[in-house]
């Protein structure tokens, strides 16, 4: 972490399109190592559960609200809603935002966490989560995959050196969006426990319906191959109302996240990348989102290519905010 003077901000925000997330130091003063950083979210439509945590947390006494000169304090903040919710801040508590580009922020975000914090970087795969060692003569170039509202692809260089090479407007809000739509939930969390309890194959078809067992076994086609997300539905008499709603989640997790795998696959071969690393709200430190994905990269790359996700993988731009106080 940067060294921070007594009297410096503490607190960095990223304020995306579904989320708002905090990263702050856990006293004033500011910590020394990634031990001493806290974590906190929000929904963007609840600002004011933000704002109400801001304040109990105590998490602008350390700066005393306003600094000498009676000028407000600064936060650093990122994400969209750094610029359309400036004024609410300065309103409601107070403080300026000192607003950062995303991708830098997310980018400074990964990287510091691959250098800095010891087991940060892991695979899981085949029900194992395994540390994987990062040291800088080795980490650089990867490919970052922020899966958020949409998704960003980025390639990284080294430290700040990076170029967003692409994105998919088909991302984490887009299921979600339809998640809340067909299946009632209410919550991601929800979401993500009911789509463990579903069975995907209901809606999807697989290229045995379509070939039939003997002709994929008589081709060496595997049977369970996915031909078409949601693609039984078609051929179904059944309302939605007919499908639980278990599985329609098992079949919008696999779809979305297939789909983003395959694209992230695309463009690290494209770029001649072997490692990509996965981030964003999206994969919420949730098993099988993270074993469908390794899946999928080993799949496509027939080994070759491996996925890499982060703790705290919902951070990156928060934490990329909190460094820069040391700019
Ligand atoms: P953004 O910066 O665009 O808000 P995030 O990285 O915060 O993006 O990811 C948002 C995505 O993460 C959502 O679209 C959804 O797929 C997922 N998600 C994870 N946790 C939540 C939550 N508590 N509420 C809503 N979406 C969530």
């Amino acid at each position: 972490l940067p060294r921070q003077p007594a009297a410096s901000p503490l607190l960095a925000l990223d304020i995306g399109g579904t989320l708002i997330k905090l990263v702050y130091t856990a006293s004033c003063g500011g910590g020394a190592d990634g031990a001493d950083l806290r974590f906190a979210k929000f929904e963007r439509r609840r600002l004011h559960e933000c704002f109400d945590f801001i304040r109990a947390e105590g998490l602008l006494a350390c700066n005393g609200g306003t600094r000498p000169g009676g000028e407000n304090m600064t936060l650093k903040a990122t994400g969209g809603g750094a610029y359309k919710f400036a004024d609410d801040f300065l309103e409601k508590l107070g403080v300026c935002l000192d607003k950062l580009d995303e991708m830098d922020s997310v980018v400074s975000g990964a990287n510091f966490l691959l250098q800095n914090i010891p087991g940060a970087a892991f695979t899981h795969m085949n029900g194992q989560r395994n540390p994987v060692d990062v040291s800088p003569n080795n980490l650089f170039p990867y490919l970052l995959v922020n899966i958020g509202s949409g998704v960003s692809i980025l390639k990284v260089t080294g430290n700040r050196k990076f170029e967003r090479v692409t994105g998919t407007h088909i991302g984490g809000g887009t299921m979600f969006g339809l998640a809340k739509l067909l299946t009632g939930c209410k919550s991601y969390d929800e979401f993500l426990q009911l789509s463990q309890k579903g069975d995907n194959f209901v809606l999807d078809l697989i290229v045995k319906d379509i070939c039939g067992e003997l002709v994929c076994q008589k081709q060496g086609l595997s049977t369970s191959t996915l031909a078409s997300s949601f693609g039984k539905v078609i051929t179904s008499e059944k309302k939605l109302t007919d499908y639980k709603p278990e599985d329609i989640a098992s079949t919008l997790l696999s779809a979305f996240t297939y789909n983003i795998a395959q694209i992230a696959f695309l463009v690290a071969s494209l770029l001649g990348l072997r490692r990509v690393f996965f981030g964003g709200s999206y994969i919420r430190g949730h098993k099988s989102t993270m074993e469908n994905i390794s899946y999928a990269i080993d799949f496509w790359s027939q080994s070759q290519m491996q996925a890499v996700f982060l703790r705290h993988e919902g951070y990156l731009g928060a934490l990329g905010a909190l460094m820069s106080y040391g700019d």
